[in-house]
């Protein structure tokens, strides 16, 4: 079998290079082994435009949100999945500080946030004792749609070898790589976590982050904003929540913990109104790296060998941003954004 790639991985990096490489005419075939508790698995689908305590703006964003949007609208209407929807984050300062923060910050900049004066707004469901901002406009990627639909449409492409791959099979020639019999132009790692002990790759600054969610039943609550507090409260599927999630640099297990699970409850009896029960307790590694900026490009002296990777706690906005720019570069020569090319590492990659 000849393809013109072989692309490890169908996260939401996998997803979105190898449908932007079939809509420009190439071939592929994607090897995924479809192991649960990945992070595209386990992540809630949020684009928020602000981030962090300072509530200053994400990376790139006003570039990166329409585009996303635009993103999942056409690849959500070719599987037929309702794949982004808008859901602003109800914002509900945990503590008076964080409250001065948000004040802040709005004097300074109104884009993306505003001050709600109305403190009885959700007392129904929610105890906002420091009062709360709205985050606008907020998008929720329905991953847990999207991702087992496009699954199935590589499936039917025959373009999906489902099993673990294995390196030590992979011979790399001048221009050409050979895998079990497949021949590729070139092979490109969208593995996540994996890529950290891949021998071309190990070098990168890479900095896993792991993340723990809940998801819990809760009766009659709004479904039609995602709520904050510290941590995310978002809508999921009827009458059950996604909670999450924490996100932590220093761990020895990858699975959910006791310690976890008893802070969220906890955190949740004194915000939600309504009785929440436990339905599920996941954890998984984010592809994160020490700069906050993604891996993206071909080795520095084996240019058969790319990589997508490294989108952190930001997957679900620039995955789709950036696998269109990755193929650009690779039909045109154009140049990739300089803070995530993966030349910036040219020389530890070449050691
Ligand atoms: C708790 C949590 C919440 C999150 N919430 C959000 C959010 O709201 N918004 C957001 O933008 N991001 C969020 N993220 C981050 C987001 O999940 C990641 O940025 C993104 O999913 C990374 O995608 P990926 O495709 O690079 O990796 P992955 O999702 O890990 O995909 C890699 C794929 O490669 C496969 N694979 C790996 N090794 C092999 C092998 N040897 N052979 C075959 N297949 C292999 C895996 O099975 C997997 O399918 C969250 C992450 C976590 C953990």
């Amino acid at each position: 079998m000849h393809v013109d790639f072989i692309i490890i991985g169908q996260g939401i990096c996998g997803t979105f290079l190898s449908w932007e490489l079939q809509k420009a005419g190439y071939s592929f075939l994607v090897i995924d082994n479809n192991r649960p508790g990945t992070a595209s698995k386990v992540a809630a689908g949020i684009i928020n435009p602000v981030t962090g305590r300072r509530i200053v703006k994400t990376w790139m964003i006003d570039e990166v949100m329409p585009f996303a949007w635009h993103q999942y609208t056409e690849i959500g209407s070719q599987l037929q999945v309702n794949a982004i929807e808008q859901k602003d984050i109800i914002d509900f300062f945990p503590t008076p500080q964080m409250k001065l923060a948000y004040e802040k910050r709005y004097a300074e900049d109104t884009q993306y946030i505003s001050i709600n004066n109305d403190p009885a707004a959700w007392s129904n469901y929610f105890n906002a004792d420091f009062g709360f901002g709205t985050i606008s406009p907020c998008y929720l990627v329905n991953l847990h749609e999207l991702l087992p639909a496009y699954r199935q449409l590589l499936k039917t492409g025959n373009n999906l070898l489902e099993e673990n791959f294995d390196l030590s099979q992979l011979q790399i020639l001048a221009d050409t790589v050979h895998y079990k019999g497949i021949t590729a132009q070139r092979i490109i790692f969208c593995d996540g976590i994996t890529s950290f002990n891949n021998p071309w790759f190990a070098n990168l600054p890479f900095a896993p982050n792991k993340g723990e969610v809940l998801l819990v039943e809760a009766k009659d609550m709004p479904t039609d904003h995602i709520f904050k507090k510290g941590i995310n409260w978002v809508p999921w599927q009827d009458n059950i929540f996604w909670v999450g999630s924490s996100y932590e640099w220093d761990f020895t297990s990858d699975h959910p913990t006791e310690q976890f699970r008893e802070k969220t409850l906890a955190i949740l009896k004194q915000w939600v109104k309504a009785p929440v029960r436990v339905l599920e307790h996941t954890a998984a590694v984010r592809p994160a790296t020490i700069e906050r900026r993604p891996f993206i490009g071909f080795h520095p002296t084996q240019p058969a060998i790319g990589i997508f990777n490294g989108m952190g706690t930001k997957g679900c906005s620039l995955a789709p941003f950036f696998a269109p720019q990755l193929v650009q570069h690779l039909q045109h020569q154009s140049p990739l954004q300089p803070e995530a090319d993966i030349q910036r590492f040219k020389r530890v990659l070449s050691k």
